[in-house]
């Protein structure tokens, strides 16, 4: 029986990944602070897992990956904006906690890892949709930044320890238990107020959105052991095949929430139209490389969005 071991597992595409590999019939444990995550995501399976409440930065985490097979390291700050204000903080949850992971898979001999990556890394590439071999890669982000230098540790590791490792760079992953992104921030923005909905930038700003259930099919499609049996490290595109603009994704959410007649305000932005500083503009990923393990999206990312925000609706 494979014995996975999942960072941040409580959290919204953590815990999806467990149900998954529960089901699969693996041995799962739980790394998870519960910062942004939360037990209820785990409820249906809490009962054949092994959860640790720890800090992956804070606590020796050794003893937990005795007889591991496989690590999949979700762990992360993963809100964009976060950056923004706090740069140190991105780094200490995304480069630094990676450090510790990497650490510990070393001194207990663990080979074998599944990463979390995002499309940021590709900064704004003039391929569109970008291949995984796009070069340079210049994030305009502290979080792509700072998850190009996980990945650039998770490399030397595959070099130095024999290590196989997929880096899976995430477009933007919607669903139940959205617990971040546009699509949470749209729900709650009209919980709050039916009639307006203020969108940040000028609305074109234009990405993938793709659906928990095609991520994880998608992580699952592939394993390090098989893209890299010599040791090494890939990296893999997951996102759906087309991109929408903001007004397209509020549009989306208004009309599943059944609200017709809501006004939008646009804040303008930063620097031509962006909804931060930060946030790149046009984004979708080619993931042909993925494709050629069997997978196929089943969602769009309209009506990625449309399910997401009919849960949100459902369940708050
Ligand atoms: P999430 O916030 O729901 O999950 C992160 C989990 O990690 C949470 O359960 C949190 O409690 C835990 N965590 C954070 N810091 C920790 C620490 N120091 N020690 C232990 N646990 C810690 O986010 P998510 O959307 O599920 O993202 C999962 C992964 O996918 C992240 O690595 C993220 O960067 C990546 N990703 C997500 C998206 C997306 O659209 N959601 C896009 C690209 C990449």
């Amino acid at each position: 029986m494979t014995h996975s071991l999942v960072t941040g597992g409580a959290g919204f595409i953590g815990s999806h990944l467990v149900d998954a590999l529960v089901a699969r019939g693996d041995r799962v444990s739980v790394l998870d602070n519960l910062s942004s995550g939360s037990l209820d995501f785990l409820a249906g399976v809490r009962s054949s897992i092994e959860f640790h409440e720890l800090d992956l930065l804070d606590e020796d985490f050794d003893a937990h990956l005795a007889d591991v097979d496989i690590i999949w390291h979700l762990s992360a700050n993963p809100e964009v904006r976060t950056g923004i204000d706090a740069p140190e903080v991105m780094f200490r949850q995304n480069v630094d906690a990676t450090r510790c992971v990497l650490g510990a898979m070393a001194r207990c001999g663990v080979r074998d890892l599944v990463f979390t990556s995002t499309s940021t890394v590709y900064g704004e590439a003039s391929v569109v949709p970008t291949p995984e071999e796009y070069e340079p890669l210049a994030p305009i982000s502290a979080y792509g930044q700072s998850k190009l230098e996980a990945e650039q540790l998770i490399e030397r590791f595959c070099e130095e320890e024999n290590g196989r490792a997929i880096s899976f760079r995430f477009a933007n992953c919607v669903g139940p238990r959205s617990n971040h992104g546009v699509t949470f921030d749209f729900f709650h923005k009209l919980r709050a107020d039916s009639g307006a909905l203020e969108i940040l930038g000028d609305g074109k700003q234009f990405k993938s959105y793709f659906h928990v259930a095609d991520c994880i099919a998608g992580m699952l499609a592939v394993a390090p052991a098989e893209t890299c049996p010599g040791g090494g490290f890939a990296a893999l595109n997951v996102g759906s095949l087309n991109g929408i603009d903001v007004v397209t994704v509020a549009d989306a959410i208004c009309e599943a929430l059944g609200l017709p007649d809501v006004q939008y305000h646009f804040t303008g932005g930063v620097d031509g139209g962006r909804g931060w500083e930060g946030d790149v503009k046009r984004m979708l990923l080619a993931v042909e490389r993925l494709r050629e393990f069997g997978w196929r999206p089943q969602f769009g990312s309209r009506a990625a969005i449309v399910d997401t925000a009919r849960w949100l609706d459902e369940n708050y």
